[in-house]
């Protein structure tokens, strides 16, 4: 996962943020519209919900490829170590002991 991509993930989970804040606010304005009309609050909160839903799943999904750029240690079937790979240097390096460059 590159910077470049978890920046584009970041930028859709802000997106999507923001969505779910607008679905929000138009739940919330018809709840006061709906008062005395027909009830359409429920409608109207259930996309928020969903709009929300996405909000969450987008965030999760930047934070996981920012988290994929940084060295985790994992243990591999057979008792060894995953490398790690050094942004810096571009060299595998173990995880436990950070890169030495
Ligand atoms: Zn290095």
């Amino acid at each position: 996962m590159g910077r470049e991509e978890s920046a584009a993930q970041a930028k859709e989970a802000a997106k999507a943020q923001e969505a779910a804040n607008a679905a929000k606010k138009t739940a919330q304005r018809d709840k006061q519209w709906a008062v005395g009309v027909k009830d359409t609050s429920s409608e109207a909160e259930a996309a928020a919900k969903a709009a929300e839903a996405a909000a969450r799943a987008a965030a999760r999904k930047a934070q996981e490829a920012a988290e994929g750029g940084l060295p985790v240690v994992k243990a591999k079937p057979g008792g060894g170590i995953v490398m790690s790979k050094c942004k810096l240097c571009k060299k595998p390096f173990d995880p436990r002991k950070g890169c030495p460059c």
